[in-house]
């Protein structure tokens, strides 16, 4: 076990850049010096970065933001059921950069560099600084799958995380994918409008504007992400038509009480972001801290039912380790009776046979 700077004193840090190594972590008062030489260890596996916006927002290091990217000593432990590759992306690559696994849709990922390293995604094996962008050659090697792919009809830009390229390279990418008649749908999936939102400025959001059905899924994680900043930079994006969705990990500490979940789901609606999916955790290594049993998720959602507005609700959703896809876990309202009667079951909980449905 860690010990942590004192949890009770709320503490702010106004560090002017991205807090990369323990030393920086020690400057800014968010790990002790008890904790340096563990962390040492993490960060030879593993990369950090927490740019000023989002250190801003920590109070405590261990509070729900704090806890989403400073490294912690549990994660050189590793569980039997966590996996380098928890969704087997690897084995569906045909060229470096796409992952393929639907039939209308593929990943295109032009870089493994992210804002942020959340110290509990699925992709940390491979994601950081040193993974780097797609070279020209090899970038137009995705792009020439995509082209000879017709049966591709939408490409989710992810990564690392798209926004970190350039507004210049963004735009090359969207006009190449502007001249294949097949690709009717670009989503990009970023942590850039909550990580640095002053990133999204309107050169990006000008490089994203295209006539083609282009989408944007936000990862966010706890309300307090959304910044004043944050909204005005999902805004520039929402005005050049480009409509927000909001994806969610489920993750202990940080978003897995009703109250916190609600909060979360409230915070994407008034930023007008229609939340899309929340994520059941990947077994990546080193991340058992932030699980959540499915059950328990199940409760939490069920607890929302009626309470929160049909607009705010995400489907909940396993990625099925191995590489099976992913699947709805929502909580389940329909079962059927040993009458062979269908029963759902009301948002007060309440137990209702329909009348006329045998299962
Ligand atoms: C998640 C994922 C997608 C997108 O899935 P949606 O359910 O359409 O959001 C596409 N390809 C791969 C490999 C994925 O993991
Ligand atoms: S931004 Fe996405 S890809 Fe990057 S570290 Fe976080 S979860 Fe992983």
């Amino acid at each position: 076990m860690t010990s942590t700077v004192n949890p009770s004193t709320p503490r702010r840090t106004d560090a002017r850049r991205t807090l990369r190594s323990v030393a920086d972590l020690l400057d800014a008062g968010l790990v002790t010096p008890e904790q340096a030489p563990e962390l040492e260890q993490v960060a030879r596996q593993y990369a950090t970065a927490i740019p000023p916006a989002f250190a801003a927002l920590i109070e405590t290091p261990d509070d729900p933001i704090g806890r989403q990217v400073i490294p912690d000593a549990a994660e050189c432990h590793t569980e039997a059921v966590e996996d380098p590759d928890p969704i087997g992306d690897d084995a569906l690559s045909p060229v470096p950069g796409i992952v393929h696994r639907y039939a209308d849709r593929a990943l295109l990922k032009p870089l493994l560099v992210c804002p942020l390293y959340c110290r509990f995604c699925f992709r940390r094996e491979h994601v950081g600084p040193g993974g780097g962008v797609l070279d020209d050659a090899a970038l137009a090697r995705a792009l020439d799958w995509l082209r000879t792919h017709t049966d591709i009809h939408e490409v989710v830009m992810t990564g690392g995380d798209p926004l970190m390229l350039s507004p210049r390279r963004m735009r090359a990418i969207i006009a190449a994918l502007e001249t294949m008649d097949h690709i009717h749908t670009i989503r990009i999936h970023t942590r850039v409008p909550v990580a640095d939102p002053a990133r999204l400025d309107d050169a990006m959001a000008d490089a994203l504007d295209t006539t083609r059905s282009m989408w944007v899924v936000a990862h966010i994680n706890h309300a307090r992400e959304l910044t004043p900043q944050a909204r005005a930079a999902i805004r520039r994006v929402q005005a050049r038509a480009i409509p927000v969705l909001g994806q969610s990990v489920l993750l202990r500490g940080v978003n897995d009480t009703p109250d916190a979940l609600e909060a979360l789901l409230r915070a994407q609606v008034s930023a007008r972001i229609r939340p899309y999916y929340l994520h059941q955790l990947d077994p990546a290594p080193g991340t058992a801290r932030f699980h959540v049993p499915i059950r328990e998720g199940q409760r939490l959602l069920a607890s929302l039912r009626g309470r929160v507005t049909g607009i705010a609700w995400p489907t909940y959703v396993i990625d099925i380790p191995g590489g099976y896809g992913k699947v709805p876990i929502a909580p389940d309202y329909l079962h059927t009776g040993a009458d062979g009667y269908l029963r759902v079951t009301a948002p007060d909980g309440a137990i209702h046979r329909l009348a006329r449905e045998r299962g």
